[in-house]
């Protein structure tokens, strides 16, 4: 695990102990550089050994910047290693020869954040941090307090007062110490530094801490493992929701790792998928920009309302570095997505089910062709946010107990 910094935007280098979260010289976002050359060897062996180990991210532990955390018989190590589905009906309806969903909806705790928290828990432990914060929309803070909670470790988690109740829910039966922030993410993000470097706490900010995109980037090591390797493809097209943009770019530094190993000959091109009302990061790539300008933030998907990504350089590198393009949905698609793919048995929240609807948009405009191999990242349960996907379908009928009165809404 012997790892050292890179700023993403100025390429400065740091040893490990140098810096705790962003480049001090000009605040960007710093990715982790393992040492390649030497785990080559070890690497092709992991991925070749396939069955029989852990089913959990935590199989990918010698190319993660941390050592094994513990937490055996936990649920810790039991994030990552979701499923891919092919989804046989689905993509026959829109025409696709070869297609998948990896589903992030069995994590612990219900989507993708557990990948970042499990990792982010890693190093706090590693680095004897007795505290650590984050602020959330609601995933990153379940995650984090989920992750914390099955190894014995303290969160505090600052989430906006009107995140879904279901993830305040699960922030509080965790036990994290939560304070609900009146004011929006971005609010709850600023005074999370703020608290942290008052009070000695270690912060797991997305995009913020260098550990996220570390923990995210084992979907695409899974990815790898799941659907390329064994389908020997040359080139997949990877559908992600976008509102930090760490996600984006975990995965991306996930392929790359696997490009450095020698492993992936040619990255996957990556598609970033917005909310049209959440969009600062689309709107860079439209403009042609590298920095990102903040937006007023307005989408149900509230797990992707942000209105300053804090992720916005390396996200827009990661669809620029792979051919891909970013896309942005009106809520009204990212609705029908979620009844979509929940015909098809998946059950979506709204960010997760925005990466289908731009899909769906993809195809309509001719980004990507039906006969390429396409793959869909769906970030996290449906259960999470129940009002959303109540708007998504059509209100059941209520009949009193009568078989006419059934027959007659029967139709
Ligand atoms: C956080 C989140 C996203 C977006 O990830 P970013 O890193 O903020 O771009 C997408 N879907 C779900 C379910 C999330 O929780
Ligand atoms: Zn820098």
């Amino acid at each position: 695990m012997t790892f050292s910094y890179r700023c993403s935007q100025c390429g400065a280098t740091y040893a490990p102990d140098e810096v705790t979260y962003t480049c001090p010289r000009c605040g960007g976002n710093l990715d982790v550089l393992l040492d390649y050359a030497a785990l080559k060897p070890q690497a092709e062996r992991l991925f070749a050994a396939g069955e029989g180990r852990e089913p959990s991210l935590w199989r990918y532990l010698p190319l993660l910047p941390v050592p094994d955390p513990g937490g055996l018989g936990t649920p810790l190590r039991r994030a990552g290693w979701t499923p891919v589905y092919t989804l046989p009906h689905l993509a026959e309806s829109l025409g696709l020869r070869a297609f998948w969903l990896k589903d992030e909806s069995p994590n612990p705790t219900a989507s993708f954040k557990d990948r970042a928290s499990a990792v982010v828990v890693a190093r706090a432990r590693h680095i004897g941090a007795e505290v650590v914060i984050t602020a959330s929309t609601g995933n990153a803070g379940a995650a984090l307090a989920g992750m914390a909670a099955a190894v014995g470790h303290k969160a505090v988690i600052l989430a906006p007062k009107t995140a879904p109740q279901a993830k305040i829910a699960q922030l509080l039966v965790f036990g994290a110490q939560v304070v609900l922030v009146d004011g929006t993410y971005d609010d709850a993000f600023d005074l999370t530094v703020a608290a942290a470097d008052k009070f000695g706490w270690y912060c797991r900010n997305t995009g913020y801490n260098p550990f996220t995109a570390e923990g995210k980037k084992t979907a695409a090591f899974e990815i790898y493992e799941q659907v390329i390797r064994p389908h020997g493809l040359t080139r997949l097209n990877v559908f992600i929701p976008v509102g930090d943009g760490n996600i984006i770019s975990g995965v991306y530094k996930g392929f790359w790792d696997l490009q450095q190993l020698g492993l992936l000959p040619r990255l996957p091109r990556i598609f970033g998928v917005q909310a049209e009302g959440s969009a600062a990061i689309a709107r860079a790539w439209a403009a042609h920009a590298d920095t990102v300008a903040p937006v007023h933030a307005h989408t149900l998907a509230d797990s992707i309302s942000v209105d300053l990504p804090r992720d916005g350089f390396r996200a827009l590198r990661a669809v620029r570095e792979t051919g891909g393009a970013y896309i942005t949905v009106p809520d009204e698609a990212i609705l029908a997505a979620i009844a979509e793919v929940g015909k098809a048995g998946v059950f979506a929240e709204p960010a997760a089910a925005t990466a289908f609807a731009g899909l769906k948009a993809a195809l309509r405009d001719g980004l990507v062709s039906p006969d390429e191999p396409i793959l869909v990242l769906s970030t996290g349960s449906g259960l999470k946010d129940v009002k959303a996907a109540m708007a998504a379908v059509p209100a059941a009928p209520v009949v009193p107990p009568k078989v006419e009165a059934l027959s007659r809404v029967l139709g």
